[in-house]
């Protein structure tokens, strides 16, 4: 349905989207998860037609968005960073604004009324926007992305200033319209995404630095981390064995959590996949595993190791490397 290769944005010097590619199939909901600065609102500007590219290609159902703007931008509906409200407007107004705006050719009033009550702001359609509450003006913002009936669904970080209650009333709007809709939702917030996407891509920095299910991401990049291992015996004789084992790192001992045996944090050597030798070499010398599980990254430790920690590592090897020329 969208399809984007090879795209760079460039503001004067500053490159903020540094070849960017991806395809999101119809029906698909996609999380774009990236700290402030990233790139996301950049991207979804350029994908609906707002924002030229440096370079690169972006299609909307096969249209290029270049070539073709007008049969791009009717497929898709667009709530940006900052909704374009008109405030002294009633909402039944401001939508049927959008609606001769967009060149509609639905029936007017059947079309509006199904959106206001798929929206859940019928109640609210003769109030002048400016007096309406935040939350409430942010489903008017969705609701003008609606008109038109449009397949694609992209909405800037929908959630921002709103209050919990209304974040979860915007969540459970974005999950039923992610049913009939194909959506790109962006949010600094990890939650927000885990909540609703069943793909997430991460951005930082103007990259792509993952693109996954939820469930994947944590897997992936839990592969390297510790397991713990609850075993009957000793410390002495566990420990022995454990650190015998390939690819073992370190061996702690967590002391004992069940009557007759002792959890062991064991961290591998980084890449590997110790569970099998580990239980292996244990039934081999006779103890017998209780459990093993994997110490799993949360998906917010993964966000965390992609984005925060990368930034830092960078500016660590960056100073190391000023050390170094220092000398
Ligand atoms: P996000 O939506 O992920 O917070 P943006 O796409 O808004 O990120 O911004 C990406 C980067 O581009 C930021 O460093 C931002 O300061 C910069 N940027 C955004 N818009 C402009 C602009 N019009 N002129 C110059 N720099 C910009
Ligand atoms: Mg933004």
């Amino acid at each position: 349905m969208i399809e984007v290769s090879s795209l760079s944005k460039r503001y004067g010097n500053f490159l903020a989207v540094d070849d960017v590619s991806f395809s999101i199939k119809k029906g698909e909901v996609v999380g774009f998860l990236g700290p402030n600065g990233a790139g996301k609102s950049t991207i979804m500007n350029i994908v609906t037609g707002y924002l030229s590219l440096t370079q690169g290609k972006v299609t909307v159902d096969g249209y290029d968005i270049l070539e073709e703007p007008e049969q791009a931008k009717r497929r898709i509906g667009y709530l940006p960073e900052i909704p374009p409200l008109y405030i002294d407007m009633t909402v039944n107004e401001y939508l049927g604004f959008v609606y001769d705006l967009k060149k509609v050719k639905f029936p007017k009033k059947p079309h509006i009324d199904e959106i206001l009550r798929l929206v859940k702001i019928d109640n609210v359609k003769d109030k002048l926007i400016s007096k309406l509450s935040k939350g409430y003006r942010q489903r008017v913002g969705i609701a003008q992305a609606l008109v038109g009936n449009p397949d694609v669904l992209i909405l800037d970080e929908p959630t921002v200033g709103l209050d919990p209650k209304q974040i979860i009333e915007i969540r459970n709007l974005i999950s039923r319209l992610g049913q009939n809709h194909t959506v790109i939702v962006s949010s600094h917030i990890l939650s927000e995404i885990q909540a609703v996407c069943e793909r997430v891509i991460i951005i930082n920095h103007g990259k792509i630095v993952a693109d996954s299910t939820p469930e994947e991401l944590s897997k992936e990049l839990s592969n390297d981390y510790s397991i713990v291992v609850r075993v009957g015996g000793t410390e002495e004789e566990i420990t022995k064995i454990l650190k015998g084992v390939k690819d073992v790192e370190s061996v702690n001992c967590l002391g004992q959590k069940e009557s007759g045996t002792l959890d062991f944090v064991v961290t591998p050597k980084a890449g590997a996949d110790i569970r099998k030798d580990v239980s292996e070499r244990l039934a081999a010398r006779g103890k017998h595993i209780i459990m093993l599980v994997s110490n799993q990254l949360s998906l917010e430790q993964v966000f965390m190791r992609l984005t925060y920690e990368a930034d830092v590592a960078a500016v660590v090897a960056e100073q190391n490397k000023a050390k170094g020329e220092g000398k």
